[in-house]
C-alpha cells in the first residue's frame, strides 16, 4: 500500500537525524509553529537558540530564513542532498535543499516556471545560497552524458562571473558587484538543459578606485598573484600587484588567506565554457591592458596641456592601437554626446579620460563575457522547458561614505521588497478569494513611497538627476542637491543638510542627502552623482580600439537604464511562482557562530520577517489540492481506502472526520484544502507513518 522503498528512506531518516520536524530537536523549526502571540523576542530567541546549535535554516511557512554561521558546517555533502532528494517540504529538517527541492517537484507536476528570491544585506549568504541550490540541482537531477556538458557548464559560469564581479569590501570578502538573476531551464523529464544569466548593473567604478580597506576585483589579483609565468610574460605584467596604481590603493595590512588568488580555475572554467584559447588570451590581454592603462601617467606642457609619460608598447600592441590615437584618446577631448570637440586636456582631464576608458573597457568585458557565457548555456532544442530562477542581486549596503553606486544598490533591494511585498499579500488575498476562504489582512509596511521617491517620473530622485544631466556646463553635483531640496523637501523619506534638524544635521555634511529605506536610514554623498549618471565617454575613445564592444551604442544615463532594467527584471518575476530565502547576517565581524543580537533583530525587522509571519499564521499555514491530499492520505480511512469513487473533496473531508478534526482546523475551499495550523498537518503525516 506505501510506497516501500519510500517507507525504508523515511524510517532510515528517522534513525539517522533522530527525529522528523514534528519531534523538533532545538527550538522551533517553522516559526509558524511558535504557540504564544509571536513575539519578535521569542522569535529571536528561536533563531538564537537555533543558530548555537549549528542549525542556521529555519521556515515561515515555505520561506527559508538562513542566518550566515561564517564557518563551515558539513551541511551541505552529497549525502545530505540525496537526503531531501523527493521529500515533502516538513519531513526533515529545514534546509535550503529542500526548498531547491520542492521548488523542482511543484514546477515538474504543474508544470509552470518558479524563481527562488535570495535576500538580505551584504554579506548575509545570498550569493552562497545560490551557489548550493545550483549544486543540489547539479547532483539531484536527471542526467545524461549529453546533458552532463550543460549542467558543467552552468557550475563552472559562478567562479567565471565571481572572479569578475565580485570583490572584497568591508562587508564581505566576497561581495557581489553586479546582479545576477539565472534561469535554469528543465525539460519535462526534469533534466537540466541550459541555461541563461541576466546581469544588472556592474560596479565599474571599483576597477579604477576602491574605498579604504576594500579590493579591486579578484580576476586581477588572480591574474597577477596567481596567473602562469607565460601568460604574465605575454601581458607584460610583473608578479607584484604592487607595481600596478589600480591595485595598491588597497592599505589593508593583512589580506584574508582564503581569497582565490590562482588564476587556473577560472581558465579551465573558461575552456570548459567553451572560450577559445584566443578569446581566453584576449580577455586577459583587457585586463592587462587595464593594468598598464592606470600605469599611464602624465605630465602638463608649458601651456598645461597634458602629454603621456609613459606609452607602454605592450599597451599599445594588447589594444591593437597606435600610439597616436591612444595619446588623442587620453589627452583630447570629443564628446560623444555631442558635436563639438573641445580641445586639449589638463592634466586631471587626462586622468579622467585614462579611467573613464578603463570602466568602459571592463563594463563591456564583463557584457561581453556574459554574452558568450550565454551562447554557451543556450539550449536549441525548442521543446517545451519549464524554469527555475535564481536571483541573487547585491545587497543592502551601508558604508561609512555612500555614494551613487550604494543608491543603485539600495533602490534595487527597495525594488524587490516591493515585490516581495506585493507578492505575498497579492497571491494570498488571491487565493483565499479563489478559494471563497474568509480573510482578514495584515498590515504591512509598505516601502511602495520610497520607490516612488526614487523611480517616479518627473519628480523621483533619477529624474530630477536626470534632469540635471542634461544641462552640462551648469549643472554640478550641488546644484543637483538643491534641485533634491526644492523638490523632495517636503517628503518624509528624505532629509538634507539644510532641511534637517539641529540635532540630525550634526550626522551629516553639507553635500548629503538621506534616505530612509526599509532598511534603514543611508546618508548619501552627492559628490560623482552627475558624473557617474552621466557616464561620459569621450569619442576618441572608442578610437581606441578595434574591439567591438567598445564601438556599442550610447546608453542612456545610468540610473535610468538600470531603473528600465530593474522594471525588466519585475516582469519576469511576477510571471513566475514565487520561493524566497531571507538570508540573515550573524555579525558584521565575519565571526564564526556568533550571534549578535541587535544585528539580527534589525534584519528581522526590516525584511518584514514578522509580518510575514503574521499574514501565515492569520491565514491558513498550509494548502493542497484535493486529489493531492486525498492520494496521499487515502490509507488513513476505511472509507478512502483502497478507492476512493465519489469527489476529492467530499473524500477529504471524510478523512479529517475519520481523524477526528474539528472544523476550526480546517476550511474546505474550492479546489484545496487549508489546514490552519502545520501541526494539524504534522500529525496526519505522523498518522500515515504509522499506518
Ligand atoms: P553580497 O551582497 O556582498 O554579495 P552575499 O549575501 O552574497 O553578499 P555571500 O558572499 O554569500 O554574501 O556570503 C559571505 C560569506 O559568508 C561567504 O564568503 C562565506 O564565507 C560565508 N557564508 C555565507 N553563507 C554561508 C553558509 N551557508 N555556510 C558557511 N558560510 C557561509
Ligand atoms: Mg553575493
Amino acid at each position: 500500500m506505501l510506497n516501500c522503498d519510500r517507507l525504508q528512506r523515511r524510517k532510515a531518516r528517522v534513525n539517522m537525524e533522530g527525529a522528523l520536524v514534528a519531534r523538533d530537536q532545538v527550538g522551533i523549526q517553522d516559526f509558524v509553529l511558535l504557540d504564544s502571540i509571536t513575539s519578535e523576542t521569542a522569535f529571536l530567541d528561536n533563531l538564537k537558540k537555533r543558530f548555537n546549535e549549528n542549525l542556521i535554516y529555519t521556515y515561515i511557512g515555505t520561506l527559508l530564513v538562513s542566518v550566515n554561521p561564517y564557518k563551515e558546517l558539513g551541511i551541505y555533502t552529497k549525502k545530505q542532498m540525496e537526503n531531501y532528494m523527493g521529500v515533502n517540504f516538513f519531513e526533515l529538517p529545514p534546509h535550503i535543499y529542500a526548498l531547491a527541492d520542492n521548488a523542482y517537484h511543484t514546477m515538474l507536476t504543474e508544470m509552470n516556471n518558479h524563481f527562488i528570491l535570495i535576500s538580505g544585506e551584504s554579506g548575509a549568504g545570498k550569493t552562497e545560497a545560490s551557489k548550493r541550490i545550483l549544486q543540489f540541482y547539479a547532483v539531484s537531477c536527471p542526467s545524461t552524458s549529453l546533458l552532463d556538458r550543460a549542467r558543467d557548464r552552468m557550475l563552472v559560469s559562478n567562479p567565471v562571473l565571481e572572479a569578475f564581479g565580485n570583490a572584497k569590501t568591508l562587508k564581505n570578502d566576497n561581495s557581489s558587484r553586479f546582479g545576477k538573476y539565472m534561469d535554469i531551464q528543465f525539460n519535462r523529464e526534469g533534466e537540466a538543459v541550459g541555461g541563461h544569466i541576466l546581469s544588472y548593473l556592474l560596479e565599474k567604478s571599483r576597477v579604477v578606485y576602491q574605498n579604504h580597506g576594500e579590493r579591486n576585483f579578484h580576476i586581477f589579483y588572480q591574474l597577477v598573484e596567481g596567473g602562469e609565468e607565460e601568460t604574465l610574460r605575454l601581458l607584460g605584467l610583473e608578479r607584484n600587484c604592487q607595481h600596478y596604481c589600480y591595485l595598491v590603493q588597497v592599505r589593508t595590512a593583512k589580506e584574508p588567506s582564503d581569497l582565490k588568488i590562482s588564476c587556473i580555475p577560472v581558465s579551465k572554467a573558461l575552456f570548459v565554457l567553451g572560450f577559445s584559447e584566443k578569446e581566453t588570451e584576449y580577455l586577459f590581454g583587457i585586463i592587462g591592458s587595464i593594468l598598464h592603462l592606470g600605469n599611464v601617467q602624465f605630465e602638463a606642457d608649458s601651456k598645461g596641456y597634458a602629454h603621456p609619460l609613459t606609452a607602454c608598447c605592450i599597451l599599445l600592441q594588447l589594444l591593437g592601437v597606435h600610439v597616436q590615437v591612444l595619446q588623442e584618446a587620453l589627452t583630447f577631448k570629443k564628446i560623444e554626446a555631442k558635436t563639438e570637440e573641445v580641445g586639449p586636456f589638463s592634466v586631471d582631464h587626462a586622468i579622467y579620460a585614462r579611467d573613464a576608458l578603463t570602466k568602459a573597457l571592463y563594463d563591456r568585458t564583463f557584457t561581453w563575457l556574459v554574452n558568450k557565457i550565454n551562447e554557451s548555456l543556450e539550449n536549441k532544442d525548442s521543446t517545451k522547458k519549464t524554469v527555475i530562477g535564481l536571483l541573487d542581486i547585491y545587497g543592502f549596503e551601508v558604508f561609512y561614505v555612500n555614494s551613487f553606486e550604494q543608491f543603485c544598490i539600495n533602490y534595487c533591494n527597495e525594488k524587490l521588497q516591493q515585490l516581495f511585498i506585493q507578492l505575498t499579500l497579492k497571491s494570498e488575498q488571491e487565493e483565499y478569494e479563489a478559494e471563497d476562504i474568509e480573510w482578514e489582512p495584515v498590515q504591512f509596511f509598505n516601502n511602495r513611497i520610497i520607490c516612488d521617491l526614487v523611480e517616479q517620473r518627473h519628480s523621483g530622485i533619477i529624474s530630477i538627476l536626470d534632469e540635471e544631466c542634461m544641462r552640462p556646463g551648469e549643472a554640478t553635483d550641488l546644484t543637483f542637491l538643491e534641485r533634491l531640496e526644492e523638490r523632495l523637501g517636503n517628503h518624509p523619506h528624505f532629509v538634507t543638510h539644510r532641511l534637517a534638524d539641529q540635532k540630525t544635521r550634526k550626522t551629516m555634511d553639507r553635500g548629503d542627502f538621506r534616505l530612509l529605506h526599509y532598511a534603514g536610514e543611508v546618508t548619501y554623498c552627492v559628490v560623482g552623482f552627475i558624473d557617474k549618471n552621466n557616464d561620459l565617454l569621450y569619442r576618441n575613445i572608442k578610437d581606441v580600439s578595434s574591439i567591438q564592444f567598445l564601438t556599442q551604442d550610447l546608453f542612456p544615463q545610468v540610473a535610468t537604464q538600470f531603473k528600465s532594467s530593474l522594471m525588466g527584471l519585475t516582469k519576469i518575476l511576477t510571471a513566475k511562482e514565487p520561493w524566497y530565502v531571507r538570508c540573515l547576517k550573524s555579525n558584521e565581524d565575519k565571526q564564526p557562530g556568533r550571534f549578535d543580537h541587535v544585528l539580527v533583530r534589525h534584519q528581522v525587522k526590516y525584511l518584514g520577517l514578522m509580518e510575514h509571519l503574521r499574514v501565515r499564521r492569520a491565514g491558513f499555514a498550509y494548502r493542497r489540492r484535493y486529489e493531492v491530499f486525498l492520494h496521499r492520505y487515502k490509507p488513513l480511512c476505511p472509507a478512502t481506502w483502497p478507492h476512493w469513487r465519489g469527489v476529492p473533496a467530499d473524500g477529504v473531508e471524510r478523512i479529517l472526520k475519520h481523524l477526528g478534526y474539528s472544523e476550526d482546523e480546517y476550511k474546505m475551499g474550492r479546489t484545496k484544502i487549508f489546514i490552519r495550523h502545520p501541526r494539524t498537518l504534522f500529525a496526519i503525516e505522523d498518522a500515515y507513518e504509522i499506518c
